[in-house]
């Protein structure tokens, strides 16, 4: 089998993550262009205006991409939150990119959906499943499901993404610790990255199994305080 498993390293450099805020300002511009593309295709009346937003759009791409390089993080905004509602919200934020790929995303938990509650910063957490999600939804064209499994353990949370997506050979396995490494055409290389960070500054870790033309598993592992 050419399973391999790939365990993702501490971080990072300050530039690095400043990096990583434009991979977030992106993700809705993709979604941005993407509507206004449908837009011009359907109306035609408007196709000069349309252009020029699709252009404009293209700029700001740009202009974030080496502007927040240079930029400050902001800081961990640590909470006592349950996940079970972050990860519902992150389910109807990708519902229509989810649908508009034939992908269908399932939830299962091993303890019903009692609340579970992690140290967490919210949004930061959003912006790690919302990666992970569209990385999983963008390596299944043809679509399929994505599994998502929440284990509670004595000490441990764990979350498991499972696509049957295009999956990874170990070489491109070997390389998802690197920053900026992608190979889509429009990719940034910097969602992993991003999450790793944000994982570390969790005390949680990440572990990323894949096998070519079978899928990934991606999982995050949090420590778990049940009086937390
Ligand atoms: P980007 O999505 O912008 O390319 P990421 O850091 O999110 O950047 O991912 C880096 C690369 O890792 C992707 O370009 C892809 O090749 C690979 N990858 C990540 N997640 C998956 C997945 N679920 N299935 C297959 N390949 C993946
Ligand atoms: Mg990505």
């Amino acid at each position: 089998s050419n399973e391999k498993r790939f365990h993702v390293e501490q971080l990072s450099v300050l530039g690095e993550l400043a990096a990583g805020i434009a991979h977030e300002i992106r993700n809705p511009l993709t979604s941005l262009k993407g509507f206004l593309q449908l837009m011009k295709n359907n109306d035609a009346s408007n196709v000069t205006y349309t252009n020029i937003m699709l252009s404009e759009i293209e700029r700001i791409n740009s202009i974030v991409g080496e502007l927040l390089l240079l930029a400050k993080p902001k800081k961990f905004n640590m909470k006592r939150n349950n996940v079970i509602p972050i990860l519902d919200s992150v389910l109807t934020i990708l519902d229509t990119q989810a649908s508009l790929h034939n992908v269908q995303i399932k939830l299962s938990f091993d303890h019903h959906k009692e609340p579970l509650y992690l140290l967490s910063d919210e949004n930061k957490l959003k912006q790690v499943f919302i990666n992970i999600l569209k990385n999983s939804i963008e390596a299944m064209p043809h679509g399929g499901i994505i599994e998502i499994k929440l284990k509670k353990e004595h000490s441990f949370a764990c979350f498991s993404f499972i696509d049957q997506g295009s999956g990874m050979s170990s070489e491109k396995l070997a390389h998802l610790g690197n920053s900026f490494y992608t190979t889509k055409s429009e990719g940034t290389g910097l969602g992993l990255m991003m999450c790793k960070h944000i994982i570390s500054e969790h005390q949680g870790e990440l572990m990323i199994e894949s096998e070519e033309d079978r899928g990934t598993n991606v999982s995050i592992t949090f420590p778990y305080h049940k009086k937390a």
